[in-house]
């Protein structure tokens, strides 16, 4: 009989437990690893800070999303079942 075991690692970003597979390795560092979250979440101040840098038409409306982001959140809307969902799916596909 064999026991399978799934070796647990710490997201470097968040500090919480995943599995192996649900990690992200750096490639010059791959003692670090993120959880998809954190991987997504770093993207997304990335993207920000690169919006900061080189301002355009697509920059300003990058930066209205994130804007009209964080206020959905800051008021509790995303936890609506419907605005939740949506603003997973704007988080996946913004540039
Ligand atoms: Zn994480």
């Amino acid at each position: 009989m064999s026991e399978t075991t799934t070796a647990q690692a710490t997201c470097w970003c968040c500090g919480n437990e995943f599995a192996e597979r649900d990690l992200v390795r750096l490639g010059s560092h791959p003692e670090v690893g993120v959880c998809f979250q954190c991987a997504r979440f770093l993207r997304r101040r990335a993207a920000e800070r690169e919006d900061q840098q080189r301002v355009s038409a697509a920059a300003r409306l990058r930066a209205a999303v994130r804007t009209s982001r964080a206020w959905v959140i800051t008021h509790g809307w995303h936890r609506l079942p419907l605005v939740g969902p949506i603003l997973r799916r704007i988080d996946r596909h913004l540039p």
